[in-house]
């Protein structure tokens, strides 16, 4: 019998449930399969509630993990082997070799030397990266990782022999027991190659609304300016479409809660760094849950942001790289064909597990959410149970972490 608590996942609900767990005085596991902790929330810009960069509340997370010792971390790492009952479960994991030393050594000067250069996943598609490197400044653990799959021949002639690196790392495994789980493995952006009528992926300056975080971040492919990427001109005429792919039972058949949200927190990015920007939102319905209303309210006040509500049926592209949308204005009961210098989908977010074989023996539902496991000791959280915004994640990594507690607890 065990009284330690595994954690799959190093997002935001799987830190919070790995935190409270461990301050409870449960030793604790996180197995997370990126070479960092921070889950989405790295890659945001700012993030409600406050509109926060997302160091400044990873870092509170951070520090707590720091100061406790009962908090063990494996990441670059998967859970191949769960055997046992509730209260007594073996897990198994395999780590993928990281390749560089086990402690912080700044490789900066070695990375940037090195020539050859792959598609930047973390910035989806927008930069390159070499294969020495690290997703972001703020990354936890902080350490670079080695892509030995990216190092060119000339690259790998250049990183042969230095005494932090080893190419030649193995993965290896690990084992240990615990007595309960909680699976935070949380959520992907909906692929928006599946949109083809939208144009994403082929229809150039349309792009998504992760990918406009990410132009907006400081540590983003063009430094926080949001421009359109075929020629890095501040775009004059912005229009989001709503519900790009969600509510729609050919994709997404739900709600997915935050891209109304995300698409309000764009608005004010954009009319912020440039004022005279003209903005179009297509919806369905706007959903602002709670006090988040005062935000929609702040967004429609701008006077260079206006809504029309009405299904985007198409977009193509249009003389100068712009994009050529098709909408219906319901109201008016108009047909609408409009250009834009850069169109902005405000795609969904589905649960990772979605299409995947789950880690653990775990019922899923048809979209792919966590659908059960509570009676054998395994709790979800964040969203990996639902569609939930951060610091929604946060209460139900908290929630799933006292149900683990409860489970493991005079074990
Ligand atoms: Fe559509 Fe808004 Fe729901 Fe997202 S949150 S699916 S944009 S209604």
């Amino acid at each position: 019998m065990s009284n330690a608590i595994l954690v799959v996942g190093g997002g935001f609900s799987g830190l919070t449930a790995a935190i409270e767990a461990a301050e409870l005085g449960h030793d604790v596991y996180i197995v997370e399969k990126t070479p960092w902790l921070g889950g989405r929330v790295t890659q945001l810009n700012k993030y409600f509630p406050k509109l926060c960069p997302p160091s400044c509340g990873l870092e509170i997370q951070f520090q707590r993990i720091r100061k406790n010792p009962r908090i063990k971390i494996f990441t670059q790492a998967e859970v191949i082997g769960f055997s046992g009952v509730k209260g007594d479960y073996n897990v198994r994991i395999r780590i993928n070799p990281r390749h560089t030393a086990p402690h912080n050594v700044e490789f900066n000067l070695l990375a940037s030397g090195l020539q050859g250069e792959v598609e930047n996943e973390f910035d989806f598609g927008m930069s390159k990266r070499k294969a020495l490197y690290k997703a972001m400044p703020f990354a936890f653990p902080n350490r670079y990782v080695l892509d030995t799959d990216a190092l060119s021949k000339a690259d790998a002639a250049r990183v042969a022999g230095n005494k932090f690196l080893d190419v030649e790392e193995k993965p290896r495994e690990v084992e240990f027991s615990v007595g309960a789980v909680v699976v935070a493995t949380g959520w992907k952006p909906y692929d928006v190659a599946n949109l083809t009528n939208l144009g994403a992926g082929t229809v150039k300056n349309c792009i998504s609304n992760m990918q406009l975080e990410r132009l907006a971040s400081p540590f983003g492919p063009t430094g926080g300016r949001i421009v359109r990427p075929t020629d890095g001109r501040t775009p004059n005429h912005v229009a989001f479409v709503q519900c790009a792919g969600s509510r729609d039972q050919n994709h997404l058949s739900y709600c997915s809660y935050i891209c109304c949200m995300a698409t309000f927190k764009h608005c004010l990015y954009i009319a912020e760094q440039s004022p005279e920007t003209q903005i179009t939102v297509y919806y369905i319905d706007l959903r602002a849950p709670g006090r988040y209303v005062k935000v929609l309210e702040k967004v429609q006040a701008l006077p260079n942001v206006h809504f029309i509500k009405g299904k985007v049926a198409n977009a193509e592209q249009a003389p100068g790289d712009r994009v050529r949308i098709a909408a219906e204005d319901a109201v008016r009961g108009e047909k609408l064909t409009l250009d834009y210098d850069l169109v902005v989908l405000a795609t969904g977010m589905q649960p990772s597990l979605a299409g995947e074989s789950a880690p653990l023996p775990l019922p899923l539902d048809e979209d792919g959410f966590i659908a059960g496991g509570e009676e054998a000791g395994i709790f979800a959280a964040g969203c990996a149970r639902m569609p939930l915004d951060v610091m929604r994640s946060a209460q139900s990594g908290t929630a799933a972490a006292l149900k683990a507690v409860q489970t493991v607890k005079g074990r």
